[in-house]
């Protein structure tokens, strides 16, 4: 017997349903709208009773053919051109962090990118497997710009005379708690690089075998760049207009027979640490390789979707897919998908400039680290972003407003599909105008309350903004003498002018979860649970 509450808790979701009709049956099948209608494929309105429904199911895995319109398309690079995502299971390939700092919110940026991703088509019933590999060896010897300054890690490690590994331990964890204040899903498989040495070194043994690689005159392992027929495919980077000394060779490589081969494995030469054996000498694994190895390993030779940051575009991605396409004797990747970069304050974020912002700088100011996340969703993924304090603080103000609406709203747990928020995801990730969407629908007085709540908690599925969260009213919450005492220096400290002591005493409140705001009647505060 199927309940009311099975019902409503599938609102918004694909449901097949036999109704009894006369002396037989109905099949519907299509999005629930609500408890008495499903929204077929054609777009046309099926009605229903619950006391004809037979048989009840929610569809837990998307069938294409029934939504055609709303499939997930993303923006990929090698085509230029918007790819229908396919399957109904999707494999996607994010490239991870490199382990010897904390990621900024620019490398978050990308992270988000795979999670509205598997949102979305966790969204049509598609189910997805996650890689993202930690990179805590290698690659952190070659800097972008061409720069060989040695490898960041056993850099690190120097600096606080610890053992190298601890380092990239450290830094993961700390990767991990970000991706979990961001609300990121966290993938299925977190390879390193270090654990997995054995995988990398068998394909770079089969690179050689198969003539797409060789050992140097340097007794480095080099990639063939010639033998890859359609280098450049990706950026188009052709292999000719690539001149000697572009910005992606390093130095170091001086046994190369090509300028534009890439070191699948070094020669240890002084380094003593994170070196392993090999066929060709002790040494450690080129960047480009780790990725490669790991991605066949846990995903095969078909990935639908290969994520990564644009500056990753090249040389790394066109690196990896020569390898790997090489080793798989076909082309293994369907889509490449790039996030772009952002700004802070106007400038690029360095370490030189000073202005590199982490999630933990979010909430040491007493703002929500979900801010941020709606400060990136105010933009598509693939348009640049100048990201502000100011931006941040006013995406918090409006996440307030709206968990206090919602709580407002009432308490029901109602989904509503909405089938333009729904579009806008689907349309490459538009969440931008899911957002616009979702204000207008806030102020519109011809919706009701239970339908604002439903469908800003459909809205919510990929927003992950817990738009539900709870907020105490701050009036009836006793605060510890400790906090108003703390608050009421604040409070002093501001009337006296003194900014930097109340800036101090705003990161102690913030410390125990109490956000303090400053408006015109003097300072507010909330509680955060
Ligand atoms: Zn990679």
């Amino acid at each position: 017997m199927t309940s009311k509450v099975d019902l409503a808790a599938a609102i918004g979701k694909r449901v097949s349903i036999r109704v009894r009709d006369g002396e037989g049956f109905r099949d519907l099948l299509g999005v629930l709208q609500d408890e008495n209608s499903v929204v077929k494929k054609d777009g046309t309105v099926a009605p229903f009773s619950i006391d004809q429904i037979a048989y009840f199911r929610v569809v837990p895995v998307f069938n294409r053919a029934n939504i055609e319109m709303n499939d997930l398309h993303l923006y990929e690079t090698a085509s230029r051109q918007l790819q229908k995502i396919e399957g109904e299971l999707v494999r996607i390939y994010s490239c991870g962090p490199t382990v010897y700092r904390d990621a900024h919110i620019g490398n978050m940026r990308t992270f988000l990118l795979t999670d509205l991703i598997r949102r979305c088509l966790a969204l049509n019933g598609i189910e997805t497997i996650s890689v993202s590999n930690i990179t805590d060896v290698g690659h952190m010897s070659e800097n972008l710009d061409g720069s060989d300054s040695g490898d960041k890690v056993l850099e690190e490690a120097a600096r606080e005379s610890v053992e190298p590994l601890a380092i990239a331990r450290r830094y993961e964890e700390r990767f991990h708690n970000d991706l979990a204040q961001l609300n990121i899903i966290p993938a299925h498989h977190y390879p390193r690089a270090s654990e997995n040495i054995e995988e990398i070194i068998s394909s770079i043994d089969e690179l050689i075998r198969i003539g797409s690689a060789y050992i140097g005159s340097d007794g480095n392992v080099y990639f063939d760049a010639r033998s890859s027929d359609s280098y450049g495919f990706i950026s188009g980077n052709k292999l000719d207009s690539l001149k000697p000394g572009h910005r992606y060779e390093y130095t170091g490589d001086g046994g190369k027979n090509f300028h534009a081969d890439w070191a699948l494995w070094k020669l240890a030469g002084k380094r003593s640490e994170m070196i392993w054996d090999s066929p060709w000498g002790a040494g450690f694994p080129g960047w480009h390789i780790e990725c490669s190895a790991m991605s066949l390993t846990l995903l095969g030779d078909c990935v639908d979707i290969h994520v990564g940051g644009i500056d990753l575009r090249f040389p790394h991605h066109e690196d990896e897919r020569a390898q790997t396409n090489a080793l798989a004797g076909k082309e293994v990747v369907r889509n490449w998908i790039h996030g772009e970069h952002l700004l802070f304050e106007g400038k690029k974020m360095a370490k030189s400039a000073g202005n590199v912002l982490l999630v933990a700088d979010i909430a040491a100011r007493g703002l929500d680290p979900l801010a941020l996340r709606l400060a990136l969703l105010e933009n598509r993924y693939r348009a640049q972003i100048d990201m502000t304090w100011q931006t941040i603080t006013a995406a918090d103000a409006t996440l307030q407003r709206w968990r206090k609406a919602m709580a407002s709203w009432g308490s029901s747990d109602e989904i509503k599909f909405d089938e333009e928020i729904h579009r806008h995801f689907m349309n490459d990730l538009e969440t931008s105008k899911a957002l616009l969407r979702l204000r207008s629908i806030e102020k519109d007085e011809s919706i009701g309350i239970q339908d604002k709540r439903a469908i800003f908690l459909f809205a919510d599925q990929v927003l992950a903004l817990d738009l539900n969260r709870e907020i105490a009213p701050a009036a009836e919450i006793e605060l510890s003498s400790e906090a108003l005492e703390l608050l009421a220096q604040r409070a002093a400290a501001r009337a006296a002018g003194n900014w930097a002591e109340s800036d101090r005493i705003r990161d102690l409140l913030a410390l125990e979860g109490i956000t303090v705001r400053d408006g015109k009647d003097g300072q507010s505060w909330e509680l955060r649970n």
